[in-house]
């Protein structure tokens, strides 16, 4: 787009670098900032392009201060929303894929949206640009990337990779392949994707519950990818990439924290470089209940003592309603009224 605007103004390419340069490492909102270009350039720019491509409404910032969400609104006035986490000496983005979403987990706040549209690579690299600028008076920046916000990254994969290779690029933003994280539902053509990419990212799992019979009820998804296919699709992922790969639990007490599940898991996810990670349930109205203190490690220690390799995700945010979909929902509720 940078490179169609400035060739159409019969500029030479360099100067579409240096819009680029000042748009991803110069963090300018406003072409009329980019001082390295000619005033005339810069008008010219301005009439034709918006350097950014959503709009902040709105951010809500914890009591702790740990994690900071922001609502964005898109051109066409559709909602979106970022999760900026900042524990000590890292900051990560929770960035969005699409409005809404497909898949439709029964505990989520995004699938009950439905499907809006795929957002653009640019609507996505917009929002870890919108957390670099926020971090950039407190003389911090962006240390990680995860596409865990609203939406299913492997139903918008084209897009997703391109965000991922425009936040890698050494010449842009920069930031480490390692320090991206891309988390599915359990597209298995997707995870077979993946596995392919060049760059060195990494994959997380949304799994759930160990057993069809209840990932069918919580991940709809899951009756066309059933678990036998999400898990030979793993096992390829790890022996062709030899990376970790993470596995996400929204643990919902009483309902996937019994020992049925935890003797499917084990016999599932006792595999090098297999890695659980368990994470307590943020209310969103439904029928699911938070687990109470106690319950979550104990759930932990039960898995591990069944050789599951395991960890607890504290989940920042709760407070601003930080669960994925939540704030995007209210909005558009709100917008209903
Ligand atoms: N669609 C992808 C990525 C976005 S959802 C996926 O499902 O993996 C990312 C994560 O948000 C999911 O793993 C799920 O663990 C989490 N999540 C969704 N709703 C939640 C809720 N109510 N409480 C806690 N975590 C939730
Ligand atoms: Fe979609 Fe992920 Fe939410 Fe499921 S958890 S509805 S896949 S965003």
């Amino acid at each position: 787009m940078i490179e169609e605007a400035v060739a159409s103004l019969g500029e030479p390419p360099f100067r579409a670098r240096q819009v680029y340069e000042a748009i991803t490492r110069g963090l300018v909102t406003d072409f009329s900032a980019i001082s390295t270009l000619p005033v005339r350039l810069r008008k010219a720019l301005a009439a034709r392009l918006q350097p950014v491509t959503i709009e902040e409404v709105e951010t809500r910032v914890t009591r702790r201060g740990d994690a900071r969400k922001t609502l964005f609104v898109t051109a066409d006035g559709q909602p979106v929303e970022a999760v900026l986490m900042t524990p000590p000496r890292r900051a990560t983005v929770c960035v969005s894929s699409q409005i809404g979403c497909a898949v439709g987990c029964a505990f989520c706040a995004s699938g009950r949206l439905g499907l809006r549209r795929d957002l653009s690579a640019e609507e996505m690299v917009d929002q870890v640009l919108a957390a670099q600028r926020a971090l950039k008076p407190e003389g911090r920046h962006v240390t990680n990337v995860v596409f865990m916000g609203m939406g299913e990254p492997f139903h918008n994969y084209d897009e997703t990779l391109r965000a991922c290779r425009l936040l890698n690029d050494p010449a842009g933003f920069g930031l480490a392949a390692r320090a991206i994280s891309v988390s599915t539902a359990g597209v298995v053509p997707g995870i077979e994707r993946f596995a392919r990419e060049p760059l060195q990212l990494n994959l997380a799992v949304s799994l759930h519950a160990g057993t069809d019979v209840l990932r069918d009820r919580l991940v709809p998804l899951n009756r066309r990818y059933p678990l036998d296919a999400v898990f030979t699709a793993c096992e390829r992922y790890v022996a062709r990439t030899r990376r970790k790969l993470l596995f996400e639990y929204v643990v919902l007490e009483g309902v996937n924290d019994t020992a049925e599940q935890v003797e499917a898991l084990a016999r599932r996810l006792r595999r090098p470089l297999f890695h659980l990670n368990l994470i307590a349930y943020n209310e969103t109205g439904g029928p699911f209940r938070r687990p109470r203190p106690g319950a979550l490690s104990a759930f932990r220690g039960r898995l591990e003592a069944a050789g599951v390799r395991c960890t607890v995700r504290r989940s920042p945010g709760d407070d601003i309603k930080a669960a994925c979909g939540q704030l995007a929902l209210r909005s558009v509720r709100a917008a209903a009224q």
